[in-house]
């Protein structure tokens, strides 16, 4: 997908999740917070659900958690523009209670859709929640701080996740903060990891396709034969080459004796 093929999308996702009655949570909501930031991102920052702030302005993390948010990113030289932020739920559970099961289930379509069509090369995880999409089974309080391939069901087949604790943690138990901008400082290195492994996919993917073409005559004759790698592969991986990232490369490399 090209950029404005990826807003188109998120902006259609938007204006359904804005409509959207498929749990209880739209019963008591003010407005619907489908997320936002750029389309042109290789980063996406995804959350639990909104709060009360949120929920009053349909944005995400615009309240004390947000100026965390927007502290943190700013540690590392990111600003919300560069990046794309939303949530496990679009819609705020009553008093902030967490997310129930059928609940994130009912959403996960579109955070899933929000994942294709972003195509993401990193997916920063806020929590336990958030986490527990692109790294089922692990534990915060160990993974914290690192990487792992992102779960391919959670829509994000290439990308790697980074997690970290929520921010609203860090409102609660002070001495979280400084943990929150330790584990901010890695997330840049694990920005360039992703795009190293992408771009090593896309060089196996087009050795794979050279080695394949003499014996096998065109590529338009061949159609979908068994054993081929999906289409949808090759899109991904040349997402892997937009140009545009949240910081530039040489703002990065400093970050990686960190990690
Ligand atoms: N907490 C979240 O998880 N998301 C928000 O958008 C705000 C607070």
């Amino acid at each position: 997908m090209i950029e404005p093929e990826r807003q188109a999308a998120l902006d259609a996702i938007g204006a359904e999740v804005a409509a959207c009655t498929r749990c209880p949570l739209h019963q008591t909501r003010t407005r619907a917070v489908p997320g936002e930031g750029t389309a042109a991102t290789e980063v996406i920052f995804v959350g639990e659900g909104p709060g009360f702030n949120e929920d009053r302005q349909g944005r995400p993390f615009v309240g004390q958690a947000g100026a965390l948010l927007g502290e943190l990113l700013e540690s590392v030289g990111w600003s919300r523009e560069e990046v794309f932020i939303t949530n496990v739920v679009k819609c705020r559970p009553p008093e902030n209670r967490d997310p129930e099961p059928a609940e994130i289930a009912a959403c996960a379509p579109f955070l899933a859709r929000q994942l294709a069509a972003l195509d993401p090369a990193l997916v920063v995880t806020l929590g336990r929640f958030s986490m527990a999409r692109f790294n089922p089974g692990a534990r915060i309080g160990q993974v914290h701080g690192t990487f792992a391939e992102a779960n391919p069901e959670s829509g994000a087949p290439n990308a790697l996740t980074y997690a970290m604790y929520h921010p609203a943690a860090a409102l609660h138990q002070g001495s979280l903060k400084a943990t929150l901008l330790r584990d901010m400082k890695g997330a840049p290195a694990a920005l360039l990891e992703a795009r190293r492994r992408r771009a090593a996919g896309l060089e196996a993917l087009v050795e794979a396709l050279e080695l394949d073409e003499p014996e096998r005559g065109p590529r338009a004759e061949r159609g979908s034969e068994p054993g081929r790698r999906p289409d949808r592969q090759g899109d991904a991986f040349a997402g892997s080459l937009r140009s545009v990232g949240p910081v530039a490369e040489s703002n990065l490399t400093d970050q990686l004796t960190l990690f």
